[in-house]
């Protein structure tokens, strides 16, 4: 089989030492003669991997003790229904930065459970797309939350500061962004990600929530999604997605291996660097996105030319590269360069990139 490098935006790439582990041992686990995903989840086989995904992920996180973690079904949207039904009543406010579809969307679910307020939105900067820090002062401190995405994975839009909250409890939408760099958790109420860009397979979210925010659900809030249940069972409430689960935490020791979230940021940012200076050294390929809010994980990028788009899908996926084209609300091209990204990858990309603008420019 010949190498492929894989820039699919979710469900994504996972690094090839946790496939090939996972492989070898998918019908014989633990010498069980059985596989992972054929064993009860409330064994004691299965409650330590879990157990350990958990301590794993939060020593590369360090995520404070006054925090839970929780592994849950539902994926991001799950959550954009979860976090207002656990931390809101029908009459509150919920703040929210917009900055491409993927918060844009949870202001629209949040919505059908509470007020949502849009406090900032995407807007203009020397003709890019550019996301300004709201002020502090735009920020109703009796909203129940602010929720925001630092890492748009559509638009390719992100940004590195947090945003400033006062008292008001930060929640993050982190399905494409985290484990890529590090993270300071005691600033938010809630950091969530569904697993299939930076974690896993897709079918499990991970949710980090802090103490005083867990066990106010309303009351109509089902039970799977109800965080103090969660808490109190070690997220067996009901079966969780064990496999994925299994995977997580086989993707969190293979983290720990590559030294962790500070390796990971100086990896993609080496990455991202690569690939956008390929973009800006020619005019035959361009970003629509302001250099302040690029994003290090979702490079969406256009060729001068539309019209040889298809031609650059065709010939790009024959020469290995797969999954480039861009999202259908964007258009052009997305490479997606999660943690299990190689620079290997960035390299062949944007070889391939000056090949066919030799060719076609
Ligand atoms: C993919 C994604 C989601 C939605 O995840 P699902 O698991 O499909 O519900 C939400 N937010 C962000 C930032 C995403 O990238």
């Amino acid at each position: 089989m010949k190498e492929v490098f894989n820039f699919s935006a979710g469900p994504a790439m996972l690094p090839k030492e946790v496939m090939l582990k996972a492989q070898a041992e998918f019908t014989n686990w633990r010498d069980l003669g059985c596989s992972v995903m054929e064993v009860s989840h409330r064994g004691k086989d299965f409650i330590e991997i879990a157990a350990k995904a958990e301590q794993d992920l939060r020593d590369l996180l360090s995520v404070p003790s006054n925090y839970h973690v929780l592994f849950t079904h539902g994926g991001g949207r799950g959550q954009f229904a979860a976090v207002p039904l656990n931390l809101s009543n029908p009459n509150d406010t919920s703040l929210h930065l917009v900055s491409g579809s993927w918060s844009k969307g949870a202001v629209t679910e949040a919505n059908k459970y509470n007020k949502a307020v849009v406090v900032g939105d995407v807007s203009e900067k020397d003709g890019l797309q550019y996301v300004a820090p709201p002020a502090l002062s735009d920020i109703d401190q009796s909203a129940a939350y602010y929720h925001f995405c630092p890492n748009e994975t559509v638009d390719g839009i992100a940004y590195d500061w947090l945003p400033e909250a006062g008292n008001v409890p930060l929640v993050s939408d982190m399905s494409s962004t985290i484990l890529s760099q590090p993270l300071d958790v005691a600033k938010h109420g809630v950091i969530y990600a569904g697993a299939q860009k930076n974690i896993g397979p897709s079918g499990l979210s991970v949710v980090i929530v802090r103490d005083d925010l867990v066990g106010k659900a309303r009351k109509e809030t089902p039970s799977i999604f109800d965080y103090a249940l969660a808490a109190k069972s070690d997220s067996m409430y009901n079966t969780p997605p064990t496999f994925s689960w299994y995977l997580a935490g086989l993707v969190f020791e293979w983290l720990k291996d590559m030294g962790g979230v500070n390796a990971m940021a100086k990896r993609n940012g080496e990455k991202a660097a690569l690939l956008y200076s390929a973009i800006d050294s020619s005019d035959f390929y361009s970003s629509k996105v302001h250099p302040d809010n690029r994003s290090k994980m979702n490079v969406p990028f256009h060729l001068a030319n539309p019209a040889l788009d298809s031609l650059f899908l065709e010939q790009s996926q024959a020469a290995g590269l797969l999954a480039l084209k861009g999202h259908r609300s964007v258009g052009g091209m997305r490479a997606s360069i999660y943690n299990a990204m190689p620079v290997e990858g960035i390299v062949a990309l944007v070889e391939f990139m000056r090949e066919f603008e030799r060719v076609n420019g």
